[in-house]
């Protein structure tokens, strides 16, 4: 089948590879939108009923549900519940060893998760993409996507095969 001509801004690809940083897991006040059949799956993987889910780590906004945030951290940043820091652990003195900061459901984490950094608000142009790197180190580095394969993230509606 013949693919069609992708003529955005991005038709020659863009790199991208996430250094697991955990940069887009925190920031400002956010939403990271569930669908039922997500929720279900974070259950399922959380070995809880779909209403002890809902109870322990959403929040309801205008009909719709989002993950919850945990209070702000020292950085005064809002943390999505999931996010987890690990400490760094004492180095040899030779490398400054740095904490991370993981996805505790990082197997079952939602369609708006998965498809980052290809949102359509990001790929509005250049001048937003180079917007969004600065706060993703994963951004404009590493792997190298295809126009269709940036379009078929930027328009998913269901979880991406990888
Ligand atoms: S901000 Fe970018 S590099 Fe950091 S965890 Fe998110 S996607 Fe990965
Ligand atoms: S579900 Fe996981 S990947 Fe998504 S924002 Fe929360 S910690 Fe980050």
């Amino acid at each position: 089948m013949k693919l069609p001509v992708i003529q955005e801004w991005f038709k020659d690809g863009l790199q991208f590879e996430c250094t697991g940083c955990g940069n887009c897991c925190t920031g400002g006040p956010g939403y990271v939108w569930m669908s039922e059949q997500e929720i279900s799956r974070l259950a399922e993987y959380l070995k809880l009923s779909v209403s002890q889910t809902l109870k322990k780590y959403c929040r309801r906004l205008n009909g719709r549900i989002s993950l919850k945030e945990k209070p702000p951290n020292a950085r005064g940043e809002y943390d999505c519940i999931f996010l987890k820091e690990i400490p760094a652990e004492p180095g040899d003195g030779t490398t400054v060893q740095q904490s991370k900061r993981i996805c505790t459901v990082y197997p079952v984490r939602p369609l708006q998760c998965r498809t980052w950094p290809f949102w359509e608000g990001n790929l509005a142009s250049r001048q937003s993409w180079e917007s969004a790197a600065r706060r993703c180190p994963g951004m404009n580095a590493g792997r190298k996507w295809s126009a269709h394969e940036i379009v078929s993230r930027r328009d998913a509606s269901k979880w991406p095969e990888d």
